[in-house]
């Protein structure tokens, strides 16, 4: 039965610039509904100068917490109490959660990728990976698997500012864990080959091949790809990148990115409510509405 929304009825919900595209609001009513979670979700539009004054109304208006995206993962770690171990890796966060007043904050990305893994069988604990792109969602997902025991990562960008800027970063990531972390030249063809032959897993998290650009590849060639290789790419729109068709054609496991979307919306569900996400009820939903 679905609930009604009453005087003790909850809020959480989605600040971004723009928000209103998200499909978060669909995600967690549906996850409220399902659990008998009393809240609602909805998308707020936030202009950056007024981010600081909108975290401070988590508080005042005791909401179980919110979800942050573009532009607003860096900025919001100055208006948060506490940040989780990943979140101060990454500098960045998504979800923030209201503990009595005391805002925590966290990020969910690259556990969201994790998950998806390993509703795949993938196994990476203890291997190496190779990613392709340093971002945001990048830097999220070598976090995580640094902090969960991915053995190694290379890492390959463009040999821009960005690069530089990154370095010192992934050197603090590798510091923290027990995880090597190499970031390497996305040009230097001959350490990717090398680094591609020796990972158990390849990962696209750059926009390369995101839609409308569909032709798009990250690889310089697909002789690089392997059946024995799982290829993720953070990207699902398309659903089928250019990459994972090409990996797919010649047997290996290839994982898109609307599992990462949900679970690390599941993630961010759990620390609300203490509740588990139903997963299984909101994947086909997601994959209905980007088809759209
Ligand atoms: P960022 O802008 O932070 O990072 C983009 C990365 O891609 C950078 O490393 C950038 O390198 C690289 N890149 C971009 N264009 C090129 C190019 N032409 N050639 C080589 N490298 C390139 O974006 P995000 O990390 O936030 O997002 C990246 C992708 O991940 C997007 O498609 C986004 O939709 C997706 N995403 C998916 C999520 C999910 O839940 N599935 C969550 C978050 C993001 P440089 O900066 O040096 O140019």
């Amino acid at each position: 039965m679905e609930k009604e929304i009453s005087g003790k009825t909850r809020l959480a919900g989605l600040y971004a610039l723009p928000a209103r595209h998200s499909f978060s609001p669909l995600m967690h009513t549906t996850a409220f509904q399902a659990t008998g979670v009393d809240a609602i979700y909805l998308s707020f539009d936030i202009q950056p100068e007024r981010l600081g004054e909108s975290i401070q109304a988590i508080r005042d208006l005791e909401m179980l917490g919110i979800n942050l995206s573009m532009p607003h993962k860096m900025a919001a770690i100055n208006y948060v109490d506490e940040l989780s171990q990943a979140a101060r890796l990454i500098g960045a966060i998504n979800t923030i959660v209201n503990q009595k007043g005391k805002l925590i904050g966290h990020n969910t990305d690259g556990s969201g990728c994790m998950a998806s893994l390993k509703q795949n069988g993938i196994e990476i604990i203890g291997k190496r990976m190779t990613i392709l792109g340093a971002g945001g969602a990048a830097t999220a997902i070598i976090t995580q698997a640094a902090i969960d025991g991915v053995d190694a990562i290379d890492v390959f960008n463009i040999k821009d500012d960005f690069y530089r800027k990154i370095e010192p970063k992934l050197a603090e990531i590798a510091a923290e864990t027990d995880c090597q972390i190499q970031l390497h030249d996305l040009a230097d063809e001959a350490q990717l080959t090398a680094s591609i032959a020796a990972s158990s897993l390849l990962i696209n998290a750059t926009n390369i091949g995101m839609a409308p650009d569909t032709e798009q590849m990250p690889l310089p060639n697909t002789a690089l790809l392997r059946k024995d290789l799982p290829v993720f790419d953070v990207i699902y729109h398309p659903g089928e990148t250019k990459l994972l068709k090409a990996a797919k054609e010649i047997g290996a496991i290839t994982v898109n990115g609307l599992g990462m979307l949900l679970y690390q919306g599941a993630a961010a569900f759990k620390l609300w409510t203490g509740e588990e996400m139903p997963v299984a009820l909101i994947q086909p939903l997601l994959e209905q509405e980007i088809k759209k």
